[in-house]
């Protein structure tokens, strides 16, 4: 895929109404040098998402999905299901839900085969906490996140999906405070390397975090970021004129 690849995390905002106001979005009036963009919109959305923005140029995604084919999993979402309700990606690993519902690199790993097994694209985050960060240890968490999830990512290419790595430094999430080019640039240089080792060079890597229409540009611009995944400026219309019109 060319062009730089952008995809927004809506989290638990937005609905019919927002959907309404995207459709209404002309993407043909933005020219060139993006990929097609992508919403991960709440899976209650979804179908929604899809009804309303059905050949009007963007991806549809969901949020998480559950580690279990199926079963007595009460609240939770199978990869089926997001299959059915026409979802072309889908965020695992999101630093959310790392946090706040524990979830293990196991899990991400194994949320990877499901969606591989149902045909849909994983976008693995990844990313190191402000503590990590400041006490040299960025490099060997992304190194351990991306370790685990080397086999599942393998099988998913050589089904023919096309996979993501989002970079997301967690102290860059939702604070207004995105890491610097350049230190984004480094982390995304070895990850490059080290999923290189492993044939999956061709993996797009995003950087997320705090990315707006100013920044995304100058972000994106660098060797080894492909594109970024965004939150907050990706809720409105707006927000994503400003980071169209960047990138064209
Ligand atoms: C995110 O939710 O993945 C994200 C990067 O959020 P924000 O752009 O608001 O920092």
């Amino acid at each position: 895929m060319t062009g730089v690849t952008i995809l927004g995390n809506w989290k638990m905002y937005g609905d019919v109404a927002l959907l309404d106001a995207f459709a209404a979005m002309d993407l043909n009036a933005f020219s060139g040098g993006f990929a097609r963009p992508g919403l991960a919109v709440p899976s209650i959305l979804l179908s929604a998402a899809r009804e309303k923005l059905a050949g009007k140029g963007w991806s549809i995604g969901a949020q998480d999905v559950s580690e279990h084919p199926q079963g007595a999993y009460t609240g939770a979402t199978s990869a089926a299901m997001l299959k059915e309700a026409a979802s072309d990606f889908c965020l695992v690993g999101h630093s959310e839900r790392r946090a706040y519902q524990h979830e293990s690199d196991a899990q991400v790993a194994a949320k990877i085969e499901r969606l591989t097994e149902v045909g849909i694209e994983p976008v693995v985050c990844v990313g190191e906490t402000l503590e990590e960060r400041e006490t040299g240890k960025t490099d060997e968490r992304v190194t351990t996140q991306l370790r685990a999830v080397i086999k599942p990512l393998q099988a998913a290419c050589a089904s023919g999906l096309n996979p993501c790595v989002a970079y997301e430094p967690v102290w860059a999430i939702g604070t207004g405070k995105s890491a610097t080019p350049a230190q984004a640039q480094e982390v995304h240089a070895r990850m490059r390397e080290l999923l290189g080792g492993e044939g999956l060079g061709g993996v797009r890597l995003l950087y997320g975090g705090s990315v707006k229409g100013e920044t995304i540009a100058e972000l994106t611009a660098q060797t080894d970021i492909d594109g970024a995944l965004v939150g907050g400026a990706a809720l409105t219309p707006e927000g994503w004129s400003a980071m169209l019109k960047a990138v064209a």
